[in-house]
């Protein structure tokens, strides 16, 4: 189904009230690889499917990559991206472990910037904090049955206006920590950004939301000991002693939020730290008070509260039940950042 290009009061219709996922923007970049030809020069097109054979590796052995960013429009008019470059790099590394084709970082940039430059009026204005959210991906499109890293592949980038996360307020989550299923191993592709990661993830997440959580919370698959990352979020732990603890990286998604709130933490008289963080620590720390406050960090809700964990049929609230106040102090402090409302310090957003 190719989208009919709407008029500019469909489309402000859209921007009032955009949700999530629902709506894509008019345009798309397109590149095509070849292990003989490399990269062709990106193209912007019009918003449309994609031909691929039924025979395409994609369909078959899920070698794909993505990413996931926002372009923030500021007050006065002007549109910024968050730290791109990390995305650009992160891409780069998940084409690498799934034997894709990369994309030169600049390159990866300069299409996302094509995108924004064509589809300028599909961001929404800041107020309740809508974004564009932008989703650069690669797909191995060799039509060949045979098992082995596809000759060719296609490089994409889409977007779509995204609405407040949190309409009514910030409020917490709840999440189902699962004993069960992993969501990576050692050696295997968790620190990647690859389709399969999440199709893998699917039967947790509704796990999760038939035991009333609203995400899973994996846990390493060695032990089922220490915490991993939610779903689409990594997980963050303040303790009473004035800490901001978050797992190291191996097995996990490095998240820009992530690394973003570490930074950000010695700001809000936090320090951070990256270690490994048993559950029976954390829920022994709500019950005694230690751990004050959970929260999860990712580019779709900034930080989200977690205000309690089912582990083992048991649940356990964090905190006073309510979001924590580092929590809401950490989220206002990044999204005033992005969207222009406070003093850029780190030097992270790039004006497209
Ligand atoms: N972990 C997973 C599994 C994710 O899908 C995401 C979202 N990209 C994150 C963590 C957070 O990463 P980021 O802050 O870069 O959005």
């Amino acid at each position: 189904m190719s989208i009919d290009v709407r008029t500019p009061a469909e489309r402000d219709a859209i921007l009032a009230d955009p949700g999530f996922g629902r709506h894509v923007t008019d345009h798309m970049v397109v590149a095509d690889w070849s292990s003989t030809g490399g990269w062709t020069v990106p193209r912007v097109t019009p918003y449309g499917p994609l031909t691929l054979q039924p025979s395409a590796a994609v369909l078959h052995y899920s070698q794909e990559i993505f990413e996931g960013l926002k372009a923030y429009r500021h007050a006065d008019g002007g549109i910024h991206l968050f730290r791109p470059e990390r995305n650009a790099r992160r891409f780069a590394a998940s084409a690498r472990m799934l034997a894709l084709p990369e994309l030169a970082e600049q390159d990866f940039l300069d299409a996302v910037a094509a995108l924004l430059r064509a589809d300028h009026a599909w961001v929404p204005d800041g107020t309740g904090e809508r974004s564009l959210y932008l989703r650069p991906f690669t797909v191995a499109t060799e039509p060949f049955l045979g098992v082995r890293a596809a000759a060719e592949a296609t490089f994409a980038v889409i977007g779509g206006p995204a609405g407040a996360y949190f309409p009514g307020g910030v409020t917490g989550i709840g999440l189902w920590v699962s004993t069960e299923h992993s969501r990576a191993a050692p050696g295997g592709t968790g620190a990647a950004k690859c389709g399969g990661n999440y199709a893998a993830g699917l039967a947790a997440q509704a796990e999760a939301k038939a035991r009333g959580c609203d995400q899973v919370l994996f846990l390493d698959a060695t032990e089922h000991r220490w915490l991993e990352e939610a779903g689409t979020m990594n997980v963050v732990v303040v303790t009473a002693d004035g800490t901001l603890a978050t797992p190291p990286l191996g097995t996990i998604l490095d998240g820009v939020t992530r690394h973003s709130v570490l930074t950000l933490a010695p700001e809000h008289g936090l320090v951070p730290v990256e270690r490994p963080i048993a559950i029976d620590e954390v829920l022994r720390g709500c019950a005694d008070g230690s751990v004050t406050e959970v929260f999860a960090v990712g580019t779709a809700a900034v930080v989200t509260p977690v205000t309690s964990l089912v582990h083992a049929g048991v649940t356990t609230t964090v905190g006073d039940g309510a979001p924590g106040p580092h929590a809401l102090a950490i989220r206002e402090h990044l999204t005033d950042i992005q969207y222009g409302r406070a003093a850029d310090v780190h030097g992270w957003m790039r004006r497209v």
